[in-house]
This record gives C-alpha cells, structure tokens and sequence, in this order.
C-alpha cells in the first residue's frame, strides 16, 4: 500500500470564512500515484474545520450565519477569560477538523455539489495547514 502526504498552507482574512480547497486537494490526490483508495482531509487546528458542500456565495454565508447562532461568539464561555476564541474551539469541535474520500480510478471521488472546505472559526489567521494523506494502491 502506497501512503502519500502533502499540505497545503495558507492565510485567512476575515474572523468566520470558508477556504474553498477542492482544486488544491484534487492536484495532491493527481500527484499521489495513488489510483484507488481514500483520502484524508485533516485540519491540525482546534479553532478550524474541514466541510464537503457547495460553492455557491449564499449558502456559503448562510452556512457562516447559522454556525456563528450554534457557536454564539457573544456568550460569556468560560474559556475567554484566558483567550477570547471558545466559540472556535466549540465550532471544531461540532463540526469536526477532518473528512475523507474515496479515490477510485486515481480521481476523488464527490458529489457535484460537494467542494472541499476549511472553515475559518478565528481568523484572520496568518498560517492555517491542512494535511492531505491519500492511501491505497
Ligand atoms: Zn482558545
């Protein structure tokens, strides 16, 4: 079994924003060699997370908007009062900091409505990695 990792590296601009990275994700899938097997999307992040949905501007916001009611920025959690940032964490910890694919054919296979997505719950953030791990043969 061939095991392949690459990552990709990047900065966000805004406090709540989604990182479209289907196209980055698909070139390391390519890259691999790897023709059929599955491919782990991971954010090493406690305060960010990884979607598979649709690029469309909308329901991008509207996916920002009802994340920001369930994490409530506003509330008095008790983990701001060492560093301002607890909706993050509880918005990572929700919606998960990974996803994996299957890759069939030596393409990784998802819906058409399903791009690949880091979600940024704290930014701007100067440095944000997600690790790309594709397995198989
Ligand atoms: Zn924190």
């Amino acid at each position: 079994m061939k095991v392949y990792f690459e990552e990709i590296v990047f900065s966000t601009s805004k406090r709540f924003q989604l990182v479209d990275i289907t196209h980055r994700v698909e070139e390391i899938v390519r890259r691999s060699g790897v023709r059929n097997g599955i491919c782990l999307v991971f954010a090493p992040h406690a305060t960010a997370a990884i979607i598979a949905n649709e690029h469309e501007s909308g329901l991008m916001e509207d996916i920002l908007t009802k994340i920001k009611e369930l994490v409530e920025p506003g509330r008095g959690w008790k983990h701001n009062i060492i560093d301002d940032n607890a909706h993050a964490h509880i918005g990572s910890a929700l919606i998960g900091a990974d996803r994996v694919f299957p890759v069939r054919d030596g393409s990784l296979i998802r819906g058409t409505w399903q791009n690949i997505f880091l979600v940024e719950l704290d930014g701007p953030r100067s440095r944000r990695v997600v690790i790309v791990e594709v397995m198989g043969e």
